[in-house]
């Protein structure tokens, strides 16, 4: 296949994207980097949007193989953080001029429909701010009443294509069963996040093509590809983490596909390359999520092993990104950053 063909497409066939992601040749691989660089210019422009998470809550009901929160997992130290808790910390970043808060957490139901919705109501009275949940599957109407006190997104991600892999990963969860959610929440006016991890033990390129495929499929407004990391205390604590390059070829193409998604370059990427976010910048990201959460809680939201900044004082992260993306030509962003597809489609 000719490259410089290959990379001028409007639209790529899974064939070519398992194509893009086997590149081995170094001359090659960077063609495809500029051009995912390239088209992140033309779509998203050179802004890099922060959406600062607090990490609220460690419990988790769900037992997926690969996630140090499972319920299964004994050496972890669980906490919760209070609503008011969650709201002060969250009104402190607003003041430092982050224009999204994450609220993210295990599946735990101890926060139900009214707990949540009194955080995301207080946090918007007081800021004009987007507030993206990140609470696992939880029951269809409370994304409703969440929705009416005034969220904006939903990150929940599929992690695999793969039907198969799927159920491997999780005990008590179907990939169909995702899905709904995902076209649930599109239906009644989030912005959706999802995406992969790259890695799994057993996953093929042809997943990961499928991966990228099923992101544009259901027109995400966001979608995340980062590598997998072993967790501690589970099942898949000996495996080895996904490959970096791989993981940057797959946000390349992602990019080059999806176009006007926002992509981020994930803590995850960071953790596995000390220039993780900077070398996702440059193919294709257009976002940073970093971790607000205070301490003493930050050290003990263990998804997996050596999480990146963990050990840093949250208060300092805007200004140390500030100074990493501005060293490469982009700036931060001060506005919420909303789903450029929305705004696309209005124009
Ligand atoms: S991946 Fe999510 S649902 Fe699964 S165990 Fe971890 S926190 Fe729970």
């Amino acid at each position: 296949m000719d490259i410089n063909e290959l990379l001028k497409k409007e639209n790529l066939k899974r064939h070519e994207i398992i194509y893009l992601l086997g590149l081995s040749d170094e001359k090659e691989i960077n063609l495809l980097f500029d051009r995912a660089d390239e088209v992140r210019r033309i779509y998203c422009g050179d802004e890099v949007h922060l959406r600062g998470i607090i990490n609220f809550s460690n419990y988790c009901e769900q037992d997926c193989l690969y996630c140090g929160l499972r319920k299964s997992n004994k050496n972890i130290t669980r906490y919760r953080m209070s609503p008011d808790e969650v709201v002060e910390v969250a009104h402190k970043f607003i003041n430092k001029g982050i224009f999204t808060i994450v609220l993210q957490s295990g599946e735990d139901s101890f926060y139900d429909t009214d707990k949540i919705a009194y955080i995301i109501y207080s946090i918007k009275q007081k800021a004009d701010v987007a507030i993206t949940l990140s609470l696992g599957e939880r029951d269809f109407e409370e994304y409703k009443t969440w929705k009416i006190a005034g969220a904006d997104r939903y990150l929940i991600k599929h992690e695999t294509a793969n039907p198969k892999l799927y159920a491997a990963l999780h005990e008590n969860q179907k990939l169909t069963e995702r899905l709904e959610h995902i076209r649930f929440l599109k239906e009644i006016g989030y912005q959706v996040g999802s995406g992969n991890m790259i890695g799994l033990p057993n996953q093929t390129l042809e997943d990961i093509a499928d991966d990228i495929l099923l992101c544009k499929e259901y027109e995400l407004d966001m979608a995340a590809f980062g590598p997998f990391i072993p967790a501690p205390g589970t099942p898949w604590q000996n495996k080895k983490p996904g490959d970096v390059l791989l993981t940057l070829k797959t946000m390349a193409v992602a990019r080059i596909l999806l176009k006007d998604v926002h992509i981020p370059a994930t803590t995850a990427l960071a953790t596995l390359d000390e220039n993780g976010r900077i070398k996702g910048l440059k193919v294709g990201a257009n976002v940073i999520m970093p971790d607000f959460t205070p301490s003493p809680y930050r050290e003990n939201y263990q998804i997996y092993a050596n999480r990146k900044c963990v050990k840093d004082n949250p208060d300092d992260c805007r200004s140390c990104l500030q100074l990493q993306i501005e060293s490469i030509g982009r700036k931060v962003s001060n506005s919420r950053g909303d789903s450029l597809k929305l705004f696309n489609q209005a124009n």
